[in-house]
C-alpha cells in the first residue's frame, strides 16, 4: 500500500540510457533535456529556429549532461500530470563496465538506445546483459531511422534473435532512412507527421490508408504479447474482445516492468523526431521507486537481510555511486536516496568507511542550472557537498542506526587507459 507520504514517487522515473557507442546516446540525451527543460508538447507548433538557436547555446555553454544524475521534468503529452525524470548517466564504453554496472544499481529503467541502420551490436548486447543481471526494465529507441540503411524490422529480429528478449512494437515509423516522416503510435492508433526538417512541428492525424494493414497486424501481436503477461486482457483475448487503450497501456506496463516485454520505439534523435513520444513512453511504461523490489541491505551484527521499501519517512539508506570534483564547489558526492530523507547539515554514518560523516550542502543538477535544496528524499538522487570520505558504493545510513551495508557493487574504479 502507497501511504500518502509515499506519493509522490507515482510520478518519478529514475532511467539510464544505455547504448553502443555511436549509436546516438548523447543526441537522445541532449534531446530529452532539451524538451524536458521546456514546456513544449506534442501539438503545439514551435518555432524552429528558436529551437536550434536554444541547442547551439546550450553547446556552446556546455549542457551538464556530464552530471552523474540529472534531474529533469516532464508533463505527459495530452495530459497535465507532471513528472519527475531523473537521467542517470550510464557510461557506453566497454572499459567502463564496472561503472556501468555501478550505475545499474541507482536506476529503476534504461531505454536501449540502438542505431536501427546496424541492428543490435556487440556493445549492445554486453550493456543488454548487465542490465538483465540487475533486474532492470527496459524500453528500446531504435534511432537513426533516417539514415541510409535504417530499418525497424532489423531491430526487431536482432532484439528477438541476439538478445533473446520479446519485442513490442509500441511503434511503426513511417518511411525509413530519407523518406523517414513520423511515427504511428500502434497502441492508440494515431499517427505523428514531422512538417518541418527540424522537427519541431508535429502534427497528430488518423493512421494513414496505406499503413491500416501493418497497424493491424502489429496491433494484434502486441495485444497478443501483453495478453500473456495479464489474465483479464487473455480472457478478452480468447473472447474476441478488443481492449481499450488504458488496458492494453497496463498489461504492457506490467510486462515491461516484470522484464517480460521491451517496448520497441522509432525517431531520429538528430532530425529531433520521436523524443517526446519517447519521454511519453518512458512515464508509461518504465516503474516508479514504489513499482520496483526494495533494496536489501545486511544488518552486520545478526547478518539478517533487511528491506528498505522506498519511503521518505523510513530509515535513511543511501548509496553514494560517483565522485566527482567540480571546479567551484569542490569533491561533489551524488547519492541516491532509497529510503528516508537526507537533511542537509546532518550527520550521516558511511557503514562502509565506518565513519561519522558531516553532510553539508545538497545539489540537484538540472540541464541547465543546480538547485540547492535542504533535504533530499527517497526515490530522489542528488550531489552531496562537503563529505568527505565517502566512496562510489558506500552506503550511507542514519547516524546512531545499526550498521547495514546496502547490496552493491564495491570494486575498485576501472583504470583508464589513455
Ligand atoms: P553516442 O556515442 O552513443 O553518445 O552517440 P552520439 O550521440 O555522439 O552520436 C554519434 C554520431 O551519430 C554523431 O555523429 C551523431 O550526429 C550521429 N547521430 C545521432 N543520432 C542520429 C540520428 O538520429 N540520425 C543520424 N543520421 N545520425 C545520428
Amino acid at each position: 500500500m502507497t501511504t500518502k507520504a509515499q506519493s509522490y514517487l507515482t510520478h518519478f522515473r529514475n532511467i539510464g540510457i544505455a547504448a553502443h557507442i555511436d549509436a546516438g546516446k548523447t543526441t537522445t540525451t541532449e534531446r530529452i533535456l532539451y524538451y524536458t527543460g521546456r514546456t513544449h508538447n506534442i501539438g503545439e507548433v514551435h518555432d524552429g529556429a528558436a529551437t536550434m538557436d536554444w541547442m547551439e547555446q546550450e553547446r556552446e555553454r556546455g549542457i551538464t549532461i556530464t552530471a552523474a544524475a540529472t534531474t529533469a521534468k516532464w508533463t505527459r503529452s495530452g495530459t497535465e500530470q507532471e513528472y519527475v525524470v531523473n537521467i542517470i548517466d550510464t557510461p557506453g564504453h566497454v572499459d567502463f563496465t564496472i561503472e556501468v554496472e555501478r550505475s545499474m544499481r541507482v536506476l529503476d529503467g534504461a531505454v536501449a538506445v540502438f542505431d536501427s541502420s546496424q541492428g543490435v551490436e556487440p556493445q549492445s548486447e554486453t550493456v543488454w546483459r548487465q542490465a538483465d543481471r540487475y533486474g532492470v526494465p527496459r524500453i528500446a529507441f531504435s534511432n537513426k531511422m533516417d539514415k541510409t540503411g535504417a530499418s525497424f524490422e532489423l531491430v526487431l529480429s536482432d532484439i528477438r534473435e541476439r538478445l533473446g528478449a520479446i519485442p513490442a512494437p509500441i511503434q511503426y515509423p513511417m518511411g525509413q532512412e530519407s523518406e523517414f516522416k513520423g511515427i504511428i503510435d500502434i497502441v492508440r492508433q494515431r499517427a505523428y507527421t514531422y512538417t518541418n526538417d527540424l522537427g519541431t512541428e508535429i502534427q497528430e492525424h488518423d493512421v494513414p490508408a496505406e499503413y491500416a494493414d501493418k497497424v493491424t497486424e502489429m496491433r494484434a501481436a502486441l495485444i497478443e504479447a501483453a495478453a500473456e503477461v495479464d489474465e483479464d486482457l487473455m480472457m478478452m483475448y480468447l473472447e474476441g474482445e478488443e481492449p481499450s487503450v488504458e488496458q492494453l497501456v497496463a498489461a504492457l506496463r506490467k510486462g515491461t516492468i516484470e522484464k517480460k516485454i521491451f517496448p520497441v520505439l522509432c525517431g531520429s534523435a538528430l532530425k529531433n523526431k520521436g523524443v517526446q513520444l519517447l519521454l511519453d513512453a518512458v512515464v508509461d511504461y518504465l516503474p516508479s521507486p514504489l513499482e520496483v523490489p526494495a533494496i536489501k541491505g545486511k544488518i552486520e551484527d545478526t547478518e539478517d537481510t533487511i528491506e528498505f521499501p522506498a519511503d521518505p519517512e523510513g530509515k535513511l539508506a543511501a548509496l553514494a555511486f560517483k565522485i566527482m570534483a567540480d571546479p567551484y564547489v569542490g569533491r561533489l558526492t551524488f547519492v541516491r536516496i532509497y529510503s528516508g530523507t537526507l537533511q542537509s547539515g546532518s550527520y550521516v554514518y558511511n557503514a562502509s568507511k565506518e565513519k561519522r560523516e558531516r553532510v553539508g550542502r545538497l545539489l540537484k543538477m538540472h540541464a541547465n542550472s543546480r538547485e540547492e535544496v535542504t533535504e533530499l528524499k527517497a526515490g530522489e538522487l542528488g550531489a552531496v557537498i562537503g563529505l568527505k570520505d565517502a566512496g562510489t558504493g558506500n552506503t550511507l545510513i542514519g547516524d546512531g542506526d545499526d550498521k547495514v551495508l546496502l547490496e552493491s557493487i564495491d570494486v575498485p574504479e576501472p583504470v583508464i587507459k589513455l
